[in-house]
């Protein structure tokens, strides 16, 4: 069974850091309304100013989330919005981030695949090989702490279970859909 797009915490990170604090509580609110809506009555809905709802529209915009049809009144001659939110787009948005952090992961096994390492166990710094290790007298070029040998079983291992976790993120998100 796939999980609602909604309920994983990358998307509602996501969600937040692109349009703002009210950003979930919106995506829960236009839902009920329908596929199609507009910012007011989504506002009214979230007790919010429609500017604040405009905003956050707005900012999905921005990354092609959300789109709108603009239409003319011809009484009035005033401009409504009627406005759409792309779930699909969330998906390849965060996919994409994933992949790429995949390959980077990858990438890196590979690259110490084959060598013996040496690490400082910080857990931001980096491990390097010994020719790298032996040039900075075996002390981390970030910290400045003792280079270690590195258990490289445990790091493939670890490295491992890391892609897994992104393999597994990504069929799951494409599934949310
Ligand atoms: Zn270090």
């Amino acid at each position: 069974m796939s999980k609602k797009l909604i309920s994983f915490k990358i998307v509602k990170d996501f969600l937040e850091n692109t349009a703002g604090e009210h950003a979930l509580k919106f995506m829960n609110v236009q839902e009920k309304l329908g596929k199609k809506f507009n910012d007011e009555q989504v506002a009214e809905k979230m007790k919010l100013k429609v500017t604040q709802v405009r905003t956050i529209l707005s900012r999905l915009h921005y990354r092609g989330i959300s789109n709108y049809q603009k239409t003319r009144n011809k009484k009035t001659g005033w401009y409504s919005y009627t406005w759409e939110i792309n779930r699909n787009r969330i998906v390849e948005i965060l996919v994409e981030e994933q992949e790429e952090m995949l390959r980077n992961m990858k990438k890196r096994k590979n690259e110490v695949e084959g060598h013996s390492l040496f690490m400082c166990g910080e857990a931001n710094c980096e491990a390097l090989p010994f020719e790298v290790a032996a040039e900075y007298n075996f002390r981390c070029p970030s910290c400045g702490k003792v280079l270690e040998p590195v258990n490289s079983e445990k790091m493939r291992k670890e490295q491992d279970k890391q892609i897994k976790k992104i393999e597994k993120l990504i069929k799951d998100l494409k599934e949310a859909k």
